[in-house]
């Protein structure tokens, strides 16, 4: 398996995450993509045992939903974004990244 990890990470100025990969792939995430895909357990929910957990969806979106506050990197394996709207759980791997 190759070993992808981003050497650039921008914000564009269409609402999009632009990540250049070590491959000189370059891949452009918008963010409403980035935020709906997050990863943790609130937003994606979990399976224990016999019981899944779905989370409520509710229609509704808080102000800032689909804004990034900013982005710190995780080890050298991941980032952290936290949102606007005060999200700030969904660790994004460069697996998770390179998916979407
Ligand atoms: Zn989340």
């Amino acid at each position: 398996m190759e070993n992808f990890y981003p050497v650039q990470l921008k914000k564009t100025e269409n609402n999009s995450l632009s990540v250049k990969w070590n491959d000189e792939k370059v891949s452009e995430i918008p963010l409403t993509k980035l935020r709906d895909e997050c990863p943790c357990v609130n937003c994606k929910g979990e399976s224990v045992i016999f019981e899944s957990y779905i989370p409520i969806k509710t229609p509704f979106k808080a102000a800032g939903f689909y804004e990034i506050d900013k982005i710190e990197t995780v080890g050298n394996y991941a980032i952290s974004i936290k949102w606007k709207d005060g999200h700030d759980t969904g660790i994004y791997s460069w697996d998770i990244l390179r998916k979407l």
